[in-house]
Order: C-alpha cells, then sequence, then structure tokens
C-alpha cells in the first residue's frame, strides 16, 4: 500500500528529521512540551563515550520485537485561521463545505479501495473504521450542525467544521466523564470522539488545501515514533516496510491500537516523552509483548533483541501453516474451531483463518447506528449474505442481546427501550428479557432467520437465559413465528433451525441439567458467566484484578453445564474470551468441550494447542485442576501443562 493519502489530497509535505508533530488544534490531544536537546547531537562528531542504554515503559499493543532506527513523522498544522463572513457569503461557504465533504468522502472511498493491499486481517479491522467516518460525512448531526453553524453563526466553512468538531468532542467526553459509565463505555466515547477530530480534520485539510502528514519518507526497517498516531494514519502504513510503531500517546483499546494488532507490527504506545526521548536516526527495540522500548540498546541487549525477533518469526510461519491442518488431538478427537463475528466486514478473516464457520454472530451491529430498525426482509438480506458467504460452514446467530450500556439509539426512537439506561444494566432488562417484552421485535427477527437459514446450516442461539420459563416463552414465540411464515406461503429450512441457549448466568448454569432437556445445544459465554457469578464488571478497570474466569467457582459451574449437555448428547460449546486463550484449552478439552468459538485471529493458535495434546492427557489434567481451590494455583498448573505440551 502506498504511504501517501488518497491521490485526491494535496501532495503531502516532506517530514524534517526530528520535527514531531507540529502544535495540534485545540480539538487534538494536548501538544507536549518537549524538544529536549538531543544528547547524541550535542556530541562532538567521533565522540568515544556510547550513548547510554534507556528503557522506556508503555502499554503493550502488539506483539513481537522490532529494532530499527527512529523515524519522526511530522504532522503538518491544521489549525484554521477564524473567518467571518456576510449573509450573502453564505451559499458559497455552504457550496465549499458540500466540496470538501465530497472529496473527504472520495479519499475515504479510495482508501477503502486500496485495503486489499494490506493482510487480510487489517483489512476487515479497518474496513468498518473508513464506514464510520463515511457514515458521519454523509447526512448525520455533525454535517447538519457545520451547516448550521455557516448560517447562525455567520462562519467560513472550516470555521464551522472546527468549532462543530470542537462542541462535539467536548460533549461526548463531557458526557463520558459525568456519567457512571464503566471504562468500556469511556474508551468507547473516547473513539468516537477520535473519530469525530479526524473527520473534522480531513475536512479542514481539504478546505484549505493543507498537506496531510506523509509516511512517504519512511525507509525500509524503521520504527515510527510518533506523539499520537490517527487510525488513518495506521491505514497509510505498509506492513512489509515498517518494522515497529511507537508513540507518546494512545490506548490500548483505541481503534489505533486495534488497527495496529491487525497489522501485526510490534507496537507499544503510551510510552511518556518518547519522542523528546528519541530522536530520530536513535536506535530502537520495539518490544510489543512487554510493552517496552529500549533506546541505545547495549551489545547484549540487542543481541538478545535479535534472538527475540527471529523466534517470533517462526513462530508466526508455524500459525501460518495451520490453517491447512485439521483441529485434532493426538489421540484423534475431531474439535470444532469457530469464529464470533460483531461485523460483516469480518468475514474474509474468517475464511482466512481457517474457521470451521461462525460459532457466535452477535446481531447487535444490524440494529446500531441507524434511526430505524431494520425491518423483517432488511435483516433476511443481511443474514443470507452472511450464510451464504460461509459457504456451507455453519452459522450460529444469536438474537439481539441488548442491555442497557449498548447504544442501540433506534430502540429507543421506536419506544422499545427507556430513553435513560436503567441504574445497573447488567442486571435489568438485558438481551432475551427484552425480546420477550417485546414480541414484535424478537418475531421480526426471527422471521427473517427463519427465511435466510434455507441458505445454509442455521442455529438460533437466546442470550442472557435465567429460567427455564424464559426458553419455553421463547420457543412459543419461535413456534408462532413458523406458523405464521408457513401461512404465508414462505419457504423454510427443514429440519428447522436448532434453538439453542446462551449459558452466561449463574442460573442457567446451575439449571443446566433442567434446560438441557429443552434447549436444542448450550454455548457458554463465560464472559458474563464470570462477570456475574463474581460479581464483577467486566468492563469497569477499577475491578478488573477481580475478573477471573479461573475461579473456581466459575469453572464449577461451566463444569457441571458442560456434563449436563453431554449427559444428554445436547452440543455445547464455549463462545466467550476463554476459548481463545491457548492456555486455557487443555482445560477446556478435558472439561469434555469439543467446540470453540472465538476472535477468527486466534484460531491457529488454539488450532495449535489443540493438536498438541491428547484428549485423554486433558482429561486427567482437568480432574486434578478441579480439585484445586484458589485459582492462582490453577494458572500456574495451565502454564506448566501448556510449557509442558509446547
Ligand atoms: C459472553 O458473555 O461470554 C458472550 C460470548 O457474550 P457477549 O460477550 O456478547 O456478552
Ligand atoms: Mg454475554
Amino acid at each position: 500500500m502506498s504511504r501517501t493519502d488518497p491521490p485526491s489530497a494535496p501532495p503531502p509535505a516532506k517530514p524534517s528529521a526530528g520535527a514531531g508533530r507540529s502544535p495540534a488544534p485545540p480539538s487534538a490531544p494536548p501538544a507536549k512540551a518537549k524538544r529536549r536537546p538531543n544528547p547524541r547531537a550535542s556530541k562532538a562528531a567521533g565522540a568515544k563515550t556510547a550513548p547510554t542504554e534507556r528503557r522506556l515503559r508503555g502499554i503493550a499493543i502488539t506483539e513481537g520485537v522490532a529494532i530499527g532506527p527512529v523515524f519522526g513523522a511530522v504532522e503538518p498544522e491544521i489549525e484554521p485561521a477564524r473567518r467571518r463572513i456576510q449573509a450573502a457569503d453564505i451559499e458559497a461557504e455552504r457550496s465549499r463545505l458540500d466540496a470538501a465533504i465530497t472529496q473527504s468522502k472520495k479519499q475515504l472511498v479510495k482508501l477503502r479501495a486500496r485495503l486489499d493491499m494490506l493482510p487480510e486481517e487489517s483489512q476487515a479491522e479497518i474496513a468498518p473504521l473508513i464506514d464510520a467516518y463515511l457514515q458521519m460525512l454523509g447526512p448525520s448531526r455533525l454535517t447538519r450542525t457545520m451547516r448550521q453553524r455557516i448560517e447562525e453563526g455567520l462562519v467560513a466553512a472550516e470555521t464551522a467544521v472546527h468549532d462543530t468538531g470542537e462542541a462535539m468532542v467536548a460533549a461526548i467526553m463531557a458526557m463520558a466523564e459525568a456519567g457512571s459509565e464503566g471504562s468500556e463505555q469511556r474508551a468507547s466515547a473516547r473513539r468516537h470522539a477520535d473519530e469525530v477530530r479526524e473527520i473534522s480534520r480531513r475536512l479542514i485539510r481539504n478546505l484549505t488545501r493543507q498537506p496531510f502528514r506523509s509516511f512517504a519518507a519512511l525507509p525500509a526497517g524503521a520504527i515510527l515514533v510518533c506523539e499520537y498516531l490517527r487510525p488513518a494514519d495506521v491505514a497509510l502504513l505498509d506492513p512489509a516496510r515498517l518494522a515497529g510503531v511507537a508513540a507518546d500517546e494512545g490506548g490500548s483499546d483505541g481503534h489505533t491500537a486495534i488497527m495496529l494488532r491487525a497489522l501485526g507490527v510490534p507496537a507499544v504506545l503510551g510510552v511518556a516523552d518518547l519522542t523528546a526521548a528519541a530522536p530520530p536516526g536513535t536506535l530502537a527495540i520495539v518490544d510489543g509483548g512487554k510493552g517496552e522500548v529500549i533506546l541505545d540498546p547495549t551489545p547484549a541487549t540487542l543481541a538478545e533483541a535479535r534472538r527475540a525477533v527471529t523466534g517470533f518469526a517462526r513462530q508466526r510461519q508455524q500459525w501460518a501453516r495451520l490453517k491447512r491442518l485439521p483441529a485434532i488431538t493426538t489421540d484423534h478427537q475431531v474439535v470444532e474451531l469457530q469464529a464470533n463475528l460483531e461485523l460483516p466486514a469480518e468475514l474474509p478473516l474468517i475464511a482466512q483463518a481457517g474457521a470451521a464457520g461462525i460459532g457466535l454472530l452477535r446481531s447487535e451491529f444490524l440494529f446500531m447506528n441507524r434511526e430505524r430498525m431494520p425491518n423483517e426482509d432488511q435483516q433476511a438480506e443481511i443474514y443470507r449474505g452472511i450464510i451464504e458467504a460461509m459457504g456451507g460452514d455453519p452459522v450460529t446467530i444469536r438474537v439481539l442481546d441488548w442491555s442497557g450500556e449498548k447504544e442501540i439509539d433506534a430502540l429507543i426512537a421506536e419506544g422499545l427501550v427507556p430513553d435513560l439506561p436503567p441504574e445497573n444494566p447488567a442486571l435489568s432488562v438485558r438481551g432475551l428479557r427484552l425480546l420477550l417484552r417485546q414480541p414484535d421485535l424478537f418475531e421480526t427477527q426471527l422471521a427473517a432467520i427463519l427465511r435466510a437459514a434455507t441458505a445454509g446450516p442455521v442455529r438460533i442461539l437466546l442470550p442472557m437465559v435465567t429460567t427455564i420459563a424464559e426458553l419455553r416463552a421463547a420457543r412459543e414465540v419461535f413456534e408462532r413465528v413458523v406458523r405464521r411464515l408457513r401461512r404465508r406461503g414462505e419457504r423454510l429450512p427443514e429440519p428447522l433451525p436448532p434453538f439453542g441457549i446462551m449459558i452466561e448466568t449463574p442460573a442457567a448454569a446451575l439449571s443446566a441439567d433442567a434446560l438441557a432437556l429443552e434447549a436444542d445445544f448450550f454455548a457458554i459465554g463465560s464472559n458474563d458467566l464470570t462477570m456475574y457469578t463474581l460479581a464483577v464488571d467486566r468492563g469497569e478497570a477499577i475491578v478488573a484484578p477481580l475478573y477471573d474466569p479461573l475461579h473456581p467457582a466459575v469453572l464449577r459451574l461451566m463444569q457441571f453445564a458442560i456434563e449436563a449437555a453431554l449427559l444428554l448428547r445436547r452440543p455445547v460449546s464455549v463462545c466467550g474470551e476463554l476459548a481463545a486463550n491457548p492456555k486455557f484449552t487443555p482445560l477446556l478439552l478435558g472439561l469434555g468441550l469439543r467446540s470453540f468459538s472465538m476472535n477468527s485471529s486466534a484460531v491457529p493458535r488454539v488450532k495449535q494447542a489443540v493438536r498438541a495434546v491428547s484428549a485423554e492427557a486433558c482429561a486427567r489434567f482437568a480432574r486434578r485442576v478441579m480439585e484445586q481451590n484458589d485459582s492462582s494455583l490453577i494458572d500456574e498448573l495451565l502454564s506448566e501443562f501448556a510449557e509442558a505440551n509446547e
């Protein structure tokens, strides 16, 4: 992929050595006072003393070690001059804004088209982000307010864009700070604020014809060091040329981090004062697994880093080869490894990872970012597209799992949920509880899934079940929908899709023997099961150390549910984050699980773990683990078992 912005943008400025990001507009994260004297530059040429090794800590983003000279990318300033206009100029300024919006859209569409030059894993991460930008440039509140500001504030287009972006970012952040939201929601607010900033910057650059940041001069094998890296910047990086990335700012779950992970480039973000400490040309090591940047390493450190680079490259090659191999234990037990899907854009990844279908399609995406709820036809078309793309591999569609903290404006707009989220969303109307209270919503989704299910094997999954009465009520709705569709003369799959439940509450896990009599299959949601069992919010940083899926209570609930399912020969899988960690694989196999669904990029690693063990040894190991009552001991046992089977 080219390292310049889309061709329609003005030519990029040449980065000047040593410069960091220029002073940012007020909407950008505050520029730091830096540019400390370069200790290397101040030494006389040919000075004998070697620079001292320095180690800086940051946030580990992408595993892998990179060694190379620092390259600093320049961010040309984009603060627009404030300009007032006369009433007679309103139309002209609106036209300028419209032209900039069209140009920005064209650039983003071009950028999207060029994504196929990136590794496939990256495409699936970046495409939805570009789609989000394009959506904001459409008939959104953002563009409406910009137009309004030109007219009511009598300001030039770039001033209107700048002020609107600023106001919106401030409102988003104030709401996130003032509310009682968890860290997940605050992180999502920050991401949304970043998207608004990015769109404003792009529009201003196009309006004022200022250049975009360029990575054109990035030498092969360099380490990109900058204060701040936007998601759109990451989309311009060439992972084949770039050795590593490190930045002063950024967090572990922003879009920038997600995209760097997708590129697979060793990366560390949030390294305070990095740009000041690492002038261009400095020899650096980026350890993306440890979250460390080492500047001017000693020969011993350098040698160690070189060994780590080779080791990691070998491991990657092994994972890539695994895609074509079956997921089978050494004693020939076949294991099903499927993918979780949150967005249709992830579909190419699933095939690439060698996943055997979709074990959890979180259908929330269908209802988000739209003003009205999708109707039966619209939903059926989307489900059919996904089922067809899987080419005969099974797709498990989970019906809407709404909870107060997930923003679905259309549900509020249509009066299906209250305007204000409940005090305690995790314990309020969530998942199946909402669907049973809003039968039209439930029936529409079931009808759409049933119609689409003629295109390939489908299973229907119910979220947040706590009682057998809920399962029975849901099945009644399902049967009513089947009858109605038959009366309408719709073609339905034969046999009808299996109707299963998530085991993600302690109540469901402990009633699993009764539920297995009536549910066609179980999918264990270890994320919520851990949260509800331990009374620990899964998205809250302050209690994060207490969130422990290896807690014996969680494991015992899982064991009980798995045994209940196996006794009645009901298929049972695990689709929480636990499934993606290869260290847990032997224990899960030993508990009797033969089906896992996970983030598709984890499939090769888990496959490797499956292929390294015998199911019999895993069963013995699981018995040992289940005798323990201390999760740190369990963790040690898992590490020991994993090491012994490497
Ligand atoms: C779970 O709770 O483990 C699960 C898979 O569902 P979600 O993460 O969508 O709540
Ligand atoms: Mg869940």
